[in-house]
Parts: structure tokens; C-alpha cells; sequence
């Protein structure tokens, strides 16, 4: 069994004041440190702090979870593979990019609704060999899915481009009845075939594919597999690795009541700090938990992602999240979660 870290070092140490306290301050420690290495005094970094970027795909998604922040009514966007390409040729050409880990295919929306995803995937492919060619890192690549329009052809394709190296579903609930409830308008059923058809395929067509999962569980169960039903957590069992979680506040977006996830800190945020998310039109936001484009800091059809990196309004984010001032962001003044 896996819990995700952060929810095991919640559980274990948010009864005890003291402690917990001392764990923001280490958190808030490692934010000024960060924030000294890669931008203090006067001086940046060669190496940039980025470790993820995500790539939104499509806004749009065919489903409607209960606790989903998406804006549903905004207007349908899909990525270009113009876009796309800048934003890889960068990752492995640009050594500010030099530490970012995974790139993942994932923001708000579902990346499978995008009409021509095989040519997108291609084309990470070809960046991929390309950067490989030259002696160079290139990030490991994940898809977050909802599973709902992986059909068995569809995964065939994928994964004869052999260019992922994670496939991670949204499994939540912890029951069929449950997952369907929380997942409105998935269809337990045809997930399962989906997911059962896909690590099928895995093993004849790329054994080194790392399949995993994220399940919100929901109070009052456990965090952990005894109390789910037997077909879901047959599944679970399946998957290479798996994630439990609590619900998430979306920064701030939805409210949660869980007094556990309210915190005192306000001092800086990891997400900022380490990630940047390109929306389909380009517009390049702070974290992925803004679902809705209230952080966009630059678009990368008018600028590099270097330049975006380094922009001033970027580094409007960072600096009211060292000063404490977190409440003056419009996208992080109600965000409880990081
Ligand atoms: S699948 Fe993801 S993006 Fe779609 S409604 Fe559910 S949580 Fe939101
Ligand atoms: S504080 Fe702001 S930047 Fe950090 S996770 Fe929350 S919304 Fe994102």
C-alpha cells in the first residue's frame, strides 16, 4: 500500500501542535533556501528551479466530478502542436531547464479529448529521440487520465509510439457505486474493461510502462484498501503503484471540511517555486491548481519559456509568497493545500 507522503505526514504529525508547526517552518525554510539559490541577491542561477512542467492538452473534459474546480462553460481550447513544439524544444535546449524531471500531460481537462493526440504524442516522441540523439536528458512523461476514452485501439497506438513512461488514472472512491457518484458521468464498467485492456497491452507491447493511480478516498474511511470492494481494489492491486489521497481545496476554489487540511502557513509555496503549466492557447500559469487562468504569467507564443521563467511576473508570485504576502494573490489567497 501507498499513501501519498504528504497525506502520511499529515495523518502522523497534525495532532501535535508543536510538531506540526515546526514541519511548516521546515517547509518555509526550504522555500527561502530555494528561493537564495536559484534568485537572490541580484544573481540567477544558471540551472533553473522548475522540476515539473504540465501541458493542458485540451480544457475541456467529457466528465464532471463532484469536486472538480474546472469551469465547465469556458470555451473549448485544444494545444497547437506549434505550441507543443516550443515548449519541448526548450526543455532539453535551454539549460534553465536542465532540472525539470517529468513532463506531464495533464492540467485541467481530459488530454484524450484532443482530436489529434497520436500527433501530439509523435511528436514528444520524435523530441524525445531527438534530445536522446544529442546526449541529452529528457524528462520522464507522464499522462493523467480519466480513463474513460482509453479504448483498446486508442492504447495500442500510444503505446507502440513507446513515448510514455507513466499512465497514471483517477481511480477514486473506493467502491463501483462510489467512483461513479464522485465521477459523474464515468461508467465504472468501461473503465475497468479500459484499464484491464490496457495492462494487457502493456505486456506485450511496452513492459517498461509504469502504470498507477490516485484514489481520493473520502472521511470517514481509512486511508488504505481493507474496507474497499473487491473488484476495485482488485484493480488497484493490478497497478504498479498506487496513490490514496484526501481531497485537495484546488486553491481555494472548493471548500473542504476538513479542519485538518487548514493550516496556519502562509509562507511560500513548493508549486510556485517548482512548476509551470502551459494552458492549450499558450498562456503559461504558476501551478496546476489553477484550473481557471487566474495565474498566467506569459505565453509562450510571444515569449520563451526562459523568458517566462525569468519574468517579472513570475517573480511577482514568488516574492509575495517569501514576503508572506499570499493573501494579496488573487489565485493563492484562498489556497490552503501546499
Ligand atoms: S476528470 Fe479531472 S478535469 Fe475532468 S471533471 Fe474530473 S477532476 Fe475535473
Ligand atoms: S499558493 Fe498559489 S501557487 Fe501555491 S499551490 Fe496555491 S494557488 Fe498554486
Amino acid at each position: 500500500m501507498y499513501i501519498s507522503w504528504k497525506e502520511r505526514v499529515k495523518n502522523r504529525f497534525s495532532k501535535y501542535p508543536k510538531v506540526w508547526s515546526a514541519l511548516q517552518w521546515l517547509k518555509t525554510v526550504m522555500y527561502v533556501f530555494n528561493y537564495l539559490r536559484y534568485y537572490g541577491f541580484g544573481i540567477r542561477s544558471k540551472s533553473g528551479s522548475i522540476r515539473e512542467i504540465n501541458v493542458e492538452f485540451c480544457s475541456a473534459c467529457n466528465l464532471r466530478c463532484k469536486f472538480c474546480a474546472l469551469d465547465h462553460l469556458k470555451p473549448k481550447q485544444h494545444i497547437s502542436p506549434k505550441v507543443l513544439e516550443k515548449v519541448l524544444m526548450e526543455l532539453y535546449t535551454n539549460p534553465l531547464f536542465k532540472n525539470v524531471e517529468v513532463l506531464n500531460l495533464y492540467n485541467g481537462g481530459e488530454t484524450l479529448l484532443h482530436p489529434n493526440r497520436l500527433e501530439l504524442f509523435e511528436l514528444i516522441a520524435h523530441h524525445k529521440q531527438s534530445a536522446l540523439k544529442q546526449g541529452k536528458r529528457f524528462p520522464k512523461v507522464l499522462l493523467l487520465t480519466n480513463g474513460m476514452l482509453l479504448r483498446e485501439s486508442l492504447a495500442k497506438s500510444i503505446l507502440e509510439l513507446n513515448v510514455l513512461d507513466v499512465i497514471q488514472f483517477s481511480l477514486d472512491g473506493g467502491t463501483k457505486e462510489k467512483f461513479e457518484e464522485l465521477r459523474v458521468n464515468a461508467k465504472w464498467k468501461k473503465f475497468y474493461s479500459n484499464v484491464s485492456d490496457l495492462i494487457q497491452l502493456k505486456n506485450e507491447l511496452q513492459p517498461n510502462l509504469q502504470i498507477k493511480s490516485i484514489t481520493i478516498v473520502e472521511e470517514p474511511n481509512d486511508l488504505s484498501v481493507d474496507w474497499m470492494d473487491e473488484e476495485f481494489r482488485g484493480l488497484i492491486d493490478r497497478m504498479d503503484s498506487f496513490e490514496l489521497r484526501r481531497l485537495h481545496d484546488w486553491g481555494g476554489e472548493i471548500e473542504l471540511n476538513d479542519n485538518k487540511q487548514k493550516n496556519k502557513y502562509k509562507l511560500g509555496c513548493n508549486m510556485a517555486m517548482h512548476q509551470l503549466v502551459v494552458l492549450p492557447n499558450g498562456d503559461v500559469t504558476v501551478c496546476c491548481n489553477d484550473l481557471n487562468s487566474k495565474g498566467v504569467i506569459g505565453n509562450v507564443q510571444e515569449q520563451s519559456m526562459g523568458e517566462i521563467y525569468s519574468s517579472k511576473e513570475r517573480r511577482h508570485y514568488l516574492d509575495k509568497l517569501l514576503f508572506g504576502k499570499r493573501d494579496e494573490i488573487e489565485l493563492c489567497k484562498g489556497c490552503q493545500s501546499f
